[in-house]
């Protein structure tokens, strides 16, 4: 049996965002759970699977009809999202309400990502360093690199605009290393990554 929205663990909900799904006004849902340790990592509070906030689905959908006709999407963001196998079960709803639907990811399970694809507007993706030993040593999670590639292809393949987005500085990736991730994007004929600088929490 598939998992229901009703089963997500929902850390969070922004009401309105100008700048997380580009190009629109969007709310963003924040999912509980990541399996990544990244040092530098934003929401430590969503990276427990269960020991976020206690918003249930239901009031995210009480919320986001309110604001039907004031907002063109939703952004589902984390944690890792993908980690919750009732993902897709919210994306549908929400798109059953007329929102258009966005996704931030790391690509940590492609399978989740690939099964989304149809359902999706657009793709917020994170390169994280240089896909090699380097990505895996960020992310504390051997084959992180290998993950990510593999969602990148999916992503490509399917024609789903995405932006690829990268942490860099502090503890996150070292500027030398954010040039070769850059060159490496370019060697491979795909877009830049987009520079988030590193803020302290
Ligand atoms: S992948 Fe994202 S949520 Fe997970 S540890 Fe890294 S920065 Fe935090």
């Amino acid at each position: 049996m598939h998992a229901t929205a009703r089963e997500l663990q929902v850390g969070g909900f922004q009401p309105f965002t100008t700048v997380d799904f580009p190009g629109h006004l969007a709310a963003v849902v924040f999912l509980q759970g990541c399996p990544w340790r990244c040092p530098y990592c934003h929401n430590p509070h969503l990276r427990g699977r269960f020991s976020g906030g206690k918003l249930e689905w239901s009031a995210v959908v009480a919320k986001l009809r309110k604001r039907k006709g004031r907002l063109d999407g939703v952004v589902f963001s984390g944690g890792e999202p993908t980690l919750q196998p009732a993902l897709g079960g919210g994306v549908k709803e929400v798109r059953e309400m007329g929102f258009l639907v966005g996704l931030h990811t790391t690509g940590m399970f492609p399978e989740r990502v690939l099964e989304l694809l149809p359902e999706l507007d657009w793709v917020g993706l994170d390169i994280k360093a240089p896909p090699d030993e380097r990505y895996d040593l960020l992310t504390g999670r051997k084959g992180s690199a290998a993950l990510f590639l593999r969602s990148l292809r999916y992503i490509l393949e399917s024609g789903v605009p995405v932006e690829l987005r990268t942490t860099v500085g502090g503890k996150a990736l070292g500027e030398d290393d954010w040039v070769e991730v850059q060159n490496w994007l370019k060697s491979n004929g795909l877009p830049q990554s987009k520079r988030q600088d590193f803020r302290p929490v």
